[in-house]
């Protein structure tokens, strides 16, 4: 059997979720279309709204409602800053120690990981790939197209890859394709839960519990 690769989530996997930093990307959107269809702050809120009834991801209008590029949306709502969030050398240590390939895939960019990574203290290095939403084409993780361009792209099969993961429709996608599936945090719902093979409450248990049942 060859060895596990350990596919990580960033947002609330690698750290623990922040209310700041969604409140800042949440604040990021609504900016983005108050500027492109130079409408007031009320009526941006508004319109983001009735969106997210009708898409997953606010992306997903995008082309279809408003001729702007998700290219330079998703740039925009994840340049925010992250200086609130701790530094987790403790979580650099235990990555450092495991020896298996690491991969970060996510729905946001790569400079939103150097961001993050830099402010947390987690070195950039240690990761052999990082997948974003830009790679994914912005079909993203909870659809299954974002997990399935990652596999394709570094020519991987699902089962030899444990994805650590806090949201339940990006794990119960995951579970769907055949990757073994590390749930992570107290969000996901009862429904999903199903999907996960494993759930712990910290990424650091995680990692050292997953490695002792798939690499020791
Ligand atoms: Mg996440």
């Amino acid at each position: 059997m060859s060895a596990k690769k350990f596919v990580f989530d960033l947002d609330g996997t690698l750290y623990k979720a922040s209310e700041t930093i969604e409140k800042l990307v949440d604040r990021a959107v609504v900016s983005f279309f108050k500027n492109k269809l130079q409408i007031d702050e009320k009526d941006a809120v508004e319109l983001i709204k009735n969106l997210r009834e009708r898409y997953y991801y606010d992306a997903d209008a995008l082309g279809k409602e408003y001729p702007f590029s998700k290219q330079e949306f998703l740039e925009y709502i994840c340049d925010v800053d992250v200086s609130t969030l701790p530094q987790d050398l403790e979580l650099n240590a235990v990555l450092h120690n495991l020896p298996n390939e690491k991969y970060i895939i996510t729905d946001s960019t790569k400079k939103h990981v150097t961001d993050v990574l830099s402010q947390i203290k987690v070195d950039k290095e240690l990761f052999k790939e990082i997948f974003d939403g830009h790679d994914m084409k912005y079909s993203f993780k909870c659809t299954g197209v974002g997990f399935n361009r990652f596999l394709q792209k570094y020519g991987l099969s699902a089962s030899e890859c444990i994805v650590f993961e806090d949201n339940g429709d990006n794990l119960q996608a995951a579970k769907k394709l055949g990757f073994i599936t590390v749930g992570i945090g107290d969000k996901i719902s009862a429904a999903n839960t199903q999907f996960c093979d494993y759930i712990y409450h910290d990424t650091k248990e995680a990692i050292l519990s997953v490695r002792t049942i798939f690499c020791d």
